[in-house]
């Protein structure tokens, strides 16, 4: 195996950092989205991958996560179509994820109170961004797991006069933003030379998204999917517990369309984990767990033969850090 700390690498040396990238921006809001697609000169270097490999970080978003994309997109469509009003509509949303953070900056920009409803087990770094930027937690009983803080945000919603729920899994602007901003990027920084893009599924957005938007384009182009080996509904197994947050919810969401996907590949949380590791390792990139499955799924399919010569996107949803308390980091304090 060639030695990527010696051997030749395609990796630019000549980087300009005065290149003037950015301007002024009115809001936060508008910073949302035009993430990088970097490749990954010496992971494909060791593993003899014959196809471009590149990943679409979507770190680079304000808050951090893909989810920015819709926090602001839902709140702006809600808006035009005259369902909620700043400083008056309450928002309410059940999440213990990226999505509640992704809600509460455009809340907080846009001038909206949020009220996010998660079980009591979620973690603490996630409970004190909310707190942060003013957000109201209402905690439900671990035991009952999201069910739980769904059935409290919906009481929520029935009791206060002007309130709103966003719904992640139901609301059509969450797959309509990723055709219109995350597809339509990876298409132009490409030049139209992808050929798959490889997506983890939490509520489907992000993949059925991109396949609606880019499939009718180019004959041959692809999206797979991939969800958690321990929890692989979609290859037929049953619902489980497992350590990917952000994906595999254990049901099929109305956001997901099964349909426009080639296919759902299943990776384990092990898999994902090492995965992430390594591009850290290897690559300077700390991505989050599901980002370690995607790019896990992304070097499975970069290693067939008839991809050879192909161009991959994988997405990455997040960043490590914010798997400060999970097993991403176990063993290394
Ligand atoms: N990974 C992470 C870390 C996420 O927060 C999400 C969004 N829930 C996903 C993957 C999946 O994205 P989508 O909901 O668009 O399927």
């Amino acid at each position: 195996m060639p030695d990527a700390g010696t051997a030749t690498l395609a990796v630019p040396h000549a980087i300009d950092l005065a290149a003037p990238r950015g301007r002024v921006y009115r809001s936060i809001v508008e910073t949302v989205g035009g993430t990088p697609l970097v490749a990954l000169p010496r992971l494909t270097m060791l593993d003899d991958i014959r196809a471009t490999v590149l990943l679409k970080l979507e770190f680079f978003n304000p808050l951090g996560s893909v989810k920015d994309r819709i926090g602001v997109a839902m709140l702006a469509r809600a808006e035009d179509e005259g369902r909620i009003t700043r400083g008056r509509t309450v928002l309410v949303e059940p999440t213990s994820g990226n999505t509640g953070i992704a809600l509460a900056f455009a809340a907080a920009a846009l001038g909206y109170r949020l009220v996010v409803t998660m079980p009591e087990n979620a973690s603490i770094e996630r409970r004190k961004m909310l707190r942060l930027m003013d957000v109201q937690i209402e905690l439900t009983p671990a035991k009952l797991g999201m069910a739980g803080a769904i059935r409290r945000a919906q009481d929520l919603l029935d009791s206060l006069p002007d309130a709103w729920m966003p719904a992640q899994f139901d609301n059509p602007s969450n797959p309509l933003i990723h055709a219109e901003t995350t597809a339509e990027e990876i298409w132009t920084d490409t030049a139209g030379a992808v050929d798959l893009v490889v997506a983890g599924l939490g509520t489907g957005g992000t993949a059925s998204g991109i396949a609606h938007r880019l499939c009718p384009r180019k004959e041959g182009f692809a999206v797979w999917g991939v969800e958690p080996l321990e929890s692989a509904i979609l290859n037929g197994d049953e619902p489980g517990p497992h350590g990917i947050q952000g994906i595999g919810p254990g049901f099929c969401p109305a956001t997901l369309d099964r349909s426009a996907l080639a296919g759902v590949l299943a990776v384990s949380e092990r898999e994902a984990i090492a995965a992430s590791r390594r591009c850290a390792r290897v690559e300077g990139i700390p991505i989050g767990i599901s980002s370690g499955a995607a790019l896990h799924a992304a070097l499975t399919l970069a290693a067939q033969p008839e991809h050879e010569g192909k161009t991959i996107v994988a997405i990455v949803p997040s960043f490590a850090e914010r798997y400060l308390s999970t097993s991403l980091f176990n063993g290394l304090a």
